[in-house]
């Protein structure tokens, strides 16, 4: 990080742009989610998001696989709401396949410019008041110091959004920041991938993977996993083979120099692949914005632990229910590491052979599904902020398995359901929860 010169700027007055009870800062599904149970609710809802359009991570990142919405042996759904919900409306478009095996990799593969616009009818037929091309960038407070608004910058310059509760959706806790909760970082940060779609995408005789790796010195390629899948009814291939590492891109100047080196990465994958005789993948679309895996984390009421959630822990005030397993993409060597329920171990690596064992007795039972609580995402202090997504306050095998989207979807709800619930004067989370914090 820079070290910068400061200079006294005052703004001086700036628009009030809606009076609203809840504003939700970022519109990944997590926020489009959050957004839209409240609205549902009857609460009256500002939704800001910087990108042009809804869908965060899925849509701006071109990540499109939801995992299973399933117990951990597929017997019984765990997962309905506005997951189910989007499922059933992009299947009608035919922008969505569904695994029918109980694949732990993968459950639905969506085209995720069809799931943008299904945000968008989301939010128009909610009432959501939608702002996007917007960014929050401070907070405004009242006399006795609570929030009460969010200061914006977007096309027509500086604004504010007054309301009476606030979700920080912004993945990065961007609020939670101009808030002043207090924030930290796992020491191993999980690092971005710039994902890319291609079209005439080779037939490989070989794993990428291999090819990759012979040439990664000579192209200047940090190791790591490559994995890729064709969108649903297409020939379009979504390739995730870039990787920026032990930086947080949530700082700008990271953020910056780490689109790029992901679009330098990308075109010395496509020139890897044409020099090894195959026809050049024709690059289709870039990302609006790098996939960042992690950045910072807030402090919360409750440090979600690796054996909360291998354990199957059960909690009072949960928010979401899951069973993806402990996924963290090592810092250190080429590969990712897997722990799942059923107390399998893996390491997985293009470059070497699958490393396999156990982290428990496997002959000991598995538990159906996990719980993330709803405390996690709660910062002591405020009376009317929660966080709702991949800022949550987990430590690093938690956080491996909670940051997936099935689960943050989930999060987002329980996060816009909470908010409701205050704001008609009840609890924001069970007595019996909140004693045990
Ligand atoms: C390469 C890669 C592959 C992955 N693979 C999978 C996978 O296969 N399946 C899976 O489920 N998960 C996968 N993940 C993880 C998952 O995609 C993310 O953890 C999840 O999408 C994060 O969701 P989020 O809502 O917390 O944040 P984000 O998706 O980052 O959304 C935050 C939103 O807030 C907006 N925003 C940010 N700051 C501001 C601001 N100040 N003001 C207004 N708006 C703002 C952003 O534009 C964005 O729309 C992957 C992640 C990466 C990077």
């Amino acid at each position: 990080m820079v070290e910068m010169e400061n200079v006294f700027y005052s703004p001086g007055e700036v628009p009030v742009l809606a009076d609203v009870d809840l504003c939700v800062a970022g519109g990944s599904c997590t926020g489009v989610f959050a957004a839209v149970t409240a609205a549902r609710s009857g609460a009256r809802v500002a939704l800001v998001e910087v990108q042009n359009r809804f869908g965060g991570t899925a849509v701006a990142s071109l990540v499109n696989y939801w995992h299973s919405l399933s117990t951990l042996d597929g017997s019984r759904q765990i997962v309905f709401g506005l997951t189910q919900e989007v499922i059933d409306r992009l299947a009608r478009r035919d922008a969505v396949e569904l695994a029918t095996d109980n694949n732990p990799s993968w459950y639905a593969r969506l085209n995720t410019e069809e799931l943008a616009i299904e945000l968008d009818e989301l939010v128009r037929e909610s009432g959501v008041l939608p702002f996007l091309h917007t960014r929050a960038v401070d907070v405004l407070r009242d006399d006795r110091g609570a929030l009460a608004g969010i200061v914006t910058a977007g096309k027509g310059g500086l604004g504010v959004l007054r309301a009476k509760y606030f979700i920080d959706a912004t993945g990065d806790g961007d609020l939670c920041v101009a808030a002043g909760v207090k924030m930290w970082r796992n020491a191993t940060l999980q690092p971005a991938t710039a994902c890319a779609r291609l079209s005439c995408w080779p037939q490989f005789k070989r794993p990428l993977g291999e090819l990759v790796h012979e040439a990664a010195q000579e192209f200047g390629l940090p190791e790591g996993d490559i994995w890729g899948t064709f969108l649903p009814h297409s020939n379009s291939y979504m390739l995730a083979g870039t990787k920026i590492s032990r930086t947080d891109l949530s700082d700008a100047a990271a953020l910056t120099a780490g689109e790029m080196e992901g679009r330098r990465q990308l075109r010395a994958i496509q020139d890897i692949i044409a020099r090894a005789g195959y026809t050049r993948p024709v690059l289709e679309a870039l990302p609006s914005l790098i996939g960042i895996r992690e950045t910072r984390h807030i402090h919360s009421l409750h440090r979600l632990k690796t054996e909360d959630l291998l354990s199957g822990r059960r909690f009072p005030d949960a928010a979401a229910r899951g069973t993806y397993r402990v996924d963290v993409h090592s810092q250190e060597r080429a590969g990712t590491r897997f722990l799942y329920l059923d107390g399998r171990e893996e390491f997985l690596s293009p470059y070497q052979p699958p490393e396999q064992g156990f982290w428990r007795d496997p002959s000991l039972p598995s538990p159906e599904y996990y719980e993330i609580p709803l405390r996690s995402l709660i910062p002591p202090g405020f009376d009317n902020l929660i966080a709702a997504g991949r800022m949550i306050d987990a430590e690093e095998g938690a956080y491996g398995a909670a940051r997936v989207m099935v689960n943050l979807n989930q999060i987002g709800e329980a996060a816009g359901a909470a908010a409701v619930r205050v704001l008609n004067g009840g609890r924001l989370i069970p007595e019996q929860a909140a004693s045990a914090c």
